[in-house]
């Protein structure tokens, strides 16, 4: 999958639409998902161009690879989960991934059910 500049993550990174956020440093913007499966829905994104981890693992600079788990747990710290968390990145077609920009859910605030996303 290449990089579409269109997708709706670059164009809330871009401030064309707006978000919930919960968290933002140099690296990360997290904001809550817009159609929740859980209680709590946060989606953590890196503000570089990066369509899945791959992507970024293989194109990003070592400070933007930090930079993006650092921020996932820098908004689980925000989100003061102390009950726990699940964290899902879906990938590609069969995952049912719908927006090509990297992002981390995190799901929690409730017992999550073995399905739930
Ligand atoms: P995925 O299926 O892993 O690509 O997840 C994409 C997620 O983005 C879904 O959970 C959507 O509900 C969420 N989403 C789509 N548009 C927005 C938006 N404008 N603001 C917040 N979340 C969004």
């Amino acid at each position: 999958m290449s990089y579409d500049t269109n997708n709706i993550f670059a164009k809330i990174l871009r401030h064309e639409i707006p978000n919930a956020t919960v968290y933002e440093d140099d690296f990360v913007l997290a904001f809550k998902d817009i159609n929740p499966k859980a209680k709590i829905h946060v989606l953590v994104i890196p503000k570089g161009s990066y369509v899945d981890l791959q992507d970024l693992i293989e194109h990003g600079t070592p400070a933007e690879i930090d930079g993006f788990f650092k921020g996932i747990l820098a908004t689980v710290s925000t989100l003061q989960l102390a009950n726990g968390y699940r964290l899902v990145f879906n990938t590609g077609k069969d995952s049912g991934q719908e927006v090509p920009h990297l992002h981390a859910h995190i799901l929690a605030g409730e017992k999550l059910c073995s399905h739930q996303l």
